[in-house]
């Protein structure tokens, strides 16, 4: 864990709205490298919270947004993105005077949208921002302090954010042992569509496809490490992948018609039988691949 630069002021309380696997995770981390002083969790109901308690994630719980916020100088939105706008609307006046908000939704739009919404412009103290790192696992037990390290988290800092609100929070992040970069929102969304969203809707498609055939307990049967590895997505939380998929429709519907065109392609080689097309794409696939990997 990153060890606390000194010109780093520390963290009062910290308010984690959603104690799942990133908000949980976040938690461990802060805690980890001596950031911060109480951890206050939130959520529907008792169940993870007590567990999140049990675990020493968090140090007390609200399941009232409101009352979790009370006093805290930090609050972070870690809970799925079709929750995001009722819990703003729960926080609205009820933020201390010098409250940092931020939250770590898969998609920024949307956010910001529902900023916008709830407290008709965007607040100097928001400040968008998204973990490039996650498994696919949910809950508060699967969150680890080490789940952010050496990963990117992207910031989506808008005009009307202030300066301090976007340190502290870049701060914040760097104390997990992330790389900390900005980026626009627009780019964000289509970048993370294409990264991300697109090969979990391939994912839950294709499982959803084979898992329908009438021998589907054969073909099961001889799935190996290869299927393994390319589905291993789809067992996420589908609600959370419900959500993103919805709230950055835009951007996946665009790289989705783009993998669509291409694989049409592919099957209509494969149908003529044209063996030069079908390696050329697998070839410059491999090449491309194998570069983004190279140790
Ligand atoms: P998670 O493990 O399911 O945690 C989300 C937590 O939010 C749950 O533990 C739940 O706690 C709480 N929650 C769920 N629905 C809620 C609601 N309607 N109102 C209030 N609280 C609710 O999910 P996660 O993977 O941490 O994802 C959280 C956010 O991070 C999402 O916006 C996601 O897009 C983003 N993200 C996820 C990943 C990833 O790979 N998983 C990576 C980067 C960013 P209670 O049961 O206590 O209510």
């Amino acid at each position: 864990m990153s060890s606390v630069p000194a010109s780093v002021e520390p963290i009062r309380r910290l308010c984690v709205i959603g104690v799942g696997l990133i908000g949980g995770s976040l938690a461990r981390a802060l805690r980890a490298a001596g950031h911060c002083g109480e951890i206050v969790g939130c959520g529907r109901g008792r169940k993870n919270l007590e567990r999140a308690a049990e675990l020493g994630v968090i140090d007390r719980f609200e399941t009232d947004p409101a009352a979790a916020a009370r006093d805290a100088d930090l609050v972070v939105l870690s809970v799925p993105l079709g929750a995001v706008r009722d819990v703003l609307s729960a926080l609205r006046n009820h933020l201390a005077d010098d409250a940092v908000v931020t939250d770590a939704g898969s998609a920024k739009q949307c956010v910001v949208d529902d900023v916008r919404s709830v407290f008709g412009m965007i607040p100097p103290f928001f400040v968008p921002g998204h973990p490039i790192a996650g498994t696919e696992q949910s809950g508060v037990d699967a969150s680890f302090a080490e789940l952010f390290q050496g990963r990117r988290v992207i910031l989506t800092p808008l005009a009307e954010t202030s300066g301090d609100a976007h340190e502290r929070v870049q701060s914040m992040w760097k104390c997990t042992g992330a790389d900390v970069v900005d980026m626009g929102v627009r780019h964000h969304d289509q970048v993370l569509a294409a990264t991300s969203h697109l090969p979990h809707v391939l994912a839950y498609s294709l499982v959803d496809t084979l898992a329908r055939m009438d021998d589907r307990a054969e073909i099961f049967r001889y799935a190996a490490g290869g299927f393994r590895d390319f589905t291993r997505i789809a067992s996420s939380d589908p609600v959370m992948w419900r959500d993103i998929c919805l709230a950055n429709g835009e951007p996946v519907l665009e790289a989705l018609d783009a993998f669509s065109r291409d694989l049409g392609l592919l099957a209509n080689a494969i149908r003529e039988g044209d063996g030069e097309r079908v390696l050329s794409v697998f070839e410059h696939s491999k090449r491309s691949r194998d570069n983004l990997y190279r140790e």
